[in-house]
């Protein structure tokens, strides 16, 4: 890696806990992702990505805010991408997946809230992100009270914008929803000053819908048996789906495809036909978060898809296109209230669309995962395991956080789910 010492200390970060953060991850990616067995030429990319992830990147976007341009920071797949690429901005989807500055964010939050919400205030308080020190503002959301509290204390830190997203489905949580859109792009064209036209938002629509079918693409080729490419690679495709450059990530998607394409031709896989295939669902995976892929993968599965935002929800609809704004930000709002994310009550979606996606990647098991003091996803697992077991699949139910700690207990139990549906 190049040396960018004095572009992070120009963006105000602590060195000595940033070199602390970096240490963690390339060993972590050392045993969890270079040591895979027949992984995919084109996987060298997302290695680089890795590799650079304070980097290449960062500069970027620092090169983006030279010309003017604004760097705007999300944390959930409710944030339309769309809108702010329209107005010029970068979307960065800020990660928290590692736990960094517990003892800073616990200065202002309870000790038991979930390790995302810990981690990414941990993160701004502890000056270790170069990505949220890049951001000019973020996104915030009110899906879950934790995230919907934790962002009026963010705002004591860096400029918060929260839409208001409806708990329910119904025609007037649908206008609510479009009104929070139509916001929206008022807002990020001030922020900006750069006005939303209906060219520039056609275009941003066609570009992000192409980031999606290329993913969609990539998720298809997981239906065969045997599997073309590891759980762990694709939750890492789709980790950084959220923060690099938009088609230049379309087209590396697209490469791997075709690479991916020619390996199920030839009947070629990452683990033998008839491994066991898992679809994981439940709370997003944050990078570097690969702890329970890795213990499943090592124990002898296939991940063949992933029903969480780190994953399906995040690209499997597109927005329709058409030709005057105002329709395309209605499409727009549709979009995303498609989303079956736990917030919802009810939220028949998620448990029609798990039973739909067994069937349709013919997964063996499901394993149900949910971080600790995530109340939406914890919770909701009690609804997953009945509609589960009236269709007949298998399911595991995990609580865990970033800690290592309960590695080995995790382990048994995914080892133990795993021979009993062998
Ligand atoms: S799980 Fe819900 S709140 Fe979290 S990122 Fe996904 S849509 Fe947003
Ligand atoms: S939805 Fe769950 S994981 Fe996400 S911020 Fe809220 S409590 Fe944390």
């Amino acid at each position: 890696m190049s040396d960018y010492r004095n572009m992070w200390k120009s963006l105000g970060i602590n060195m000595e806990a940033h070199d602390r953060l970096l240490e963690i991850l390339p060993p972590t990616y050392l045993d969890v992702y270079l040591s895979q067995e027949n992984r995919p030429q084109n996987m060298d990319y997302f290695d680089f990505v890795v590799n650079e992830i304070h980097g290449l990147r960062i500069q970027e976007l620092q090169e983006h805010k030279k010309k003017g341009g604004k760097v705007i920071g999300a944390f959930c797949v409710f944030v339309p991408e769309e809108i702010i690429r329209a107005a010029g901005g970068i979307c960065i989807g800020l990660c928290s997946g590692v736990e960094m500055g517990a003892a800073e964010a616990e200065r202002v939050l309870p000790k038991n809230i979930c390790p995302l919400i810990k981690s990414f205030m941990g993160f701004k308080m502890a000056k270790v992100c170069p990505y949220f020190e890049s951001c000019d503002i973020v996104v915030g959301e009110t899906t879950c009270d934790g995230k919907k509290k934790a962002f009026e204390i963010l705002n004591d830190f860096v400029p918060v914008h929260v839409m208001e997203t409806p708990q329910m489905k119904r025609e007037k949580d649908r206008t609510l929803w479009l009104s929070e859109v139509n916001d929206f792009k008022t807002n990020m064209e001030n922020f900006t000053g750069q006005n939303i036209s209906t060219e520039s938002l056609a275009k941003s629509i066609q570009e992000v819908n192409a980031k999606r079918q290329a993913l969609l693409r990539l998720s298809e080729l997981r239906k065969h048996d045997p599997a073309p490419i590891s759980g762990k690679d694709c939750l890492l495709i789709e980790q950084i789906a959220m923060y690099d450059d938009v088609p230049r990530f379309t087209e590396k998607v697209n490469s791997l495809c075709e690479e991916l394409e020619n390996k199920v031709a030839e009947g070629k896989g990452v683990a033998p036909k008839g491994t066991p295939r898992i679809i994981v669902t439940g709370t997003p995976m944050a990078i570097p978060n690969w702890k329970v892929p890795h213990i499943i993968e090592s124990s002898g599965a296939v991940i063949v898809a992933e029903e969480m935002c780190t994953g399906l929800r995040y690209f499997e609809n597109t927005v329709s296109e058409a030709s005057n704004i105002d329709e395309m930000l209605e499409n727009i709002a549709a979009r995303y209230l498609g989303v079956n994310c736990a917030v919802f009550t009810p939220n028949p979606g998620r448990l029609e669309r798990l039973v739909q996606l067994a069937k349709d990647y013919r997964a063996d098991g499901i394993i149900h995962c949910s971080l600790s003091f995530c109340d939406p996803y914890a919770i909701e697992a009690n609804r997953v395991e009945l509609a589960m077991k009236e269709a007949g699949i298998p399911l595991l139910k995990i609580e865990t956080d970033y800690s290592q700690e309960d590695t080995g207990q995790l382990k048994t139990r995914v080892e133990a789910f795993l021979e009993m549906i062998k």
